[in-house]
């Protein structure tokens, strides 16, 4: 199949609630079910969660996105080789673009936004080349907090261009391996320090300090001769 020239990531809808003060949204909706939302209130706060005004810009996006996919790739370079981005940035889809610059990349990831009006928020460029690395943050002790620490610190990895591994995310999971049982936490680390050979940098999260566990990740990550990093979140 023809690779399209816009691509949603996920579902390419999704909904949030615009009152500031809530943090409601479902990024699960579709846009074709968009129609089912007009209207509705906010299941948290009340406010309307899609007006007519926010439906119509949505429904000229996605046309617009429609017929964009139709153009060849030749039609799309045509256009492409005509804009002009001091002119582009006059207008008022792109005034407030974060990252207009790299509209010049061969690929973007663009995010936008349809409330009140239609605004491209940021362009930013599709990374494809991601760097493996190992996460190091605590697991043992406050395990919620530590858990909820470490997606933190994967969020964070993501968000650099880098592609995080977390052995402590994955196997501790039900199901997986039982960290309180000694043989199968043997195992779990083991597998993890097997994945580790494969990264090209261990980053250890230092703001929950460093555990016994992480201790040893940055050891093997030293017999390596791996890259270590320290960062914190907070
Ligand atoms: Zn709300």
């Amino acid at each position: 199949m023809k690779e399209k020239n816009i691509e949603f990531i996920g579902t390419g809808g999704g909904l949030k609630c615009d009152n500031p003060n809530c943090d409601w949204s479902d990024a699960s909706i579709e846009f074709k079910d968009m129609a089912k939302w007009l209207n509705k209130p906010c299941p948290i706060c009340g406010e309307n969660l899609l007006t007519e005004e926010d439906y119509k810009n949505a429904q000229a996006l996605f046309a617009a996105i429609n017929i964009l996919n139709e153009m060849s790739s030749e039609e799309i370079d045509d256009i492409a080789s005509v804009i002009d981005i001091e002119e582009l940035k006059k207008s008022n889809i792109f005034k407030n673009t974060k990252g207009i610059e790299n509209l010049g990349q061969e690929k973007v990831i663009v995010s936008f936004s349809t409330h009140k009006t239609i605004e491209i928020k940021e362009i930013t460029p599709l990374n494809t080349d991601f760097k493996l690395v190992i996460i190091e943050s605590p697991f043992a002790g406050d395990v919620e907090t530590n858990v909820a620490y470490a997606r933190k610190c994967a969020k964070d990895c993501l968000n650099r261009g880098e592609a995080p591994f977390a052995s402590h995310l994955l196997y501790t999971q039900a199901g997986i391996l039982n960290d309180e049982i000694p043989e199968e936490r043997e195992l779990g680390i083991k597998a993890g320090l097997v994945w580790g050979a494969k990264a090209e940098k261990t980053v250890v999260y230092t703001d929950l300090g460093i555990s016994i566990g992480m201790k040893l990740g940055i050891a093997h990550a030293q017999a390596c001769g791996r890259e270590i990093e320290y960062r914190k979140l907070y």
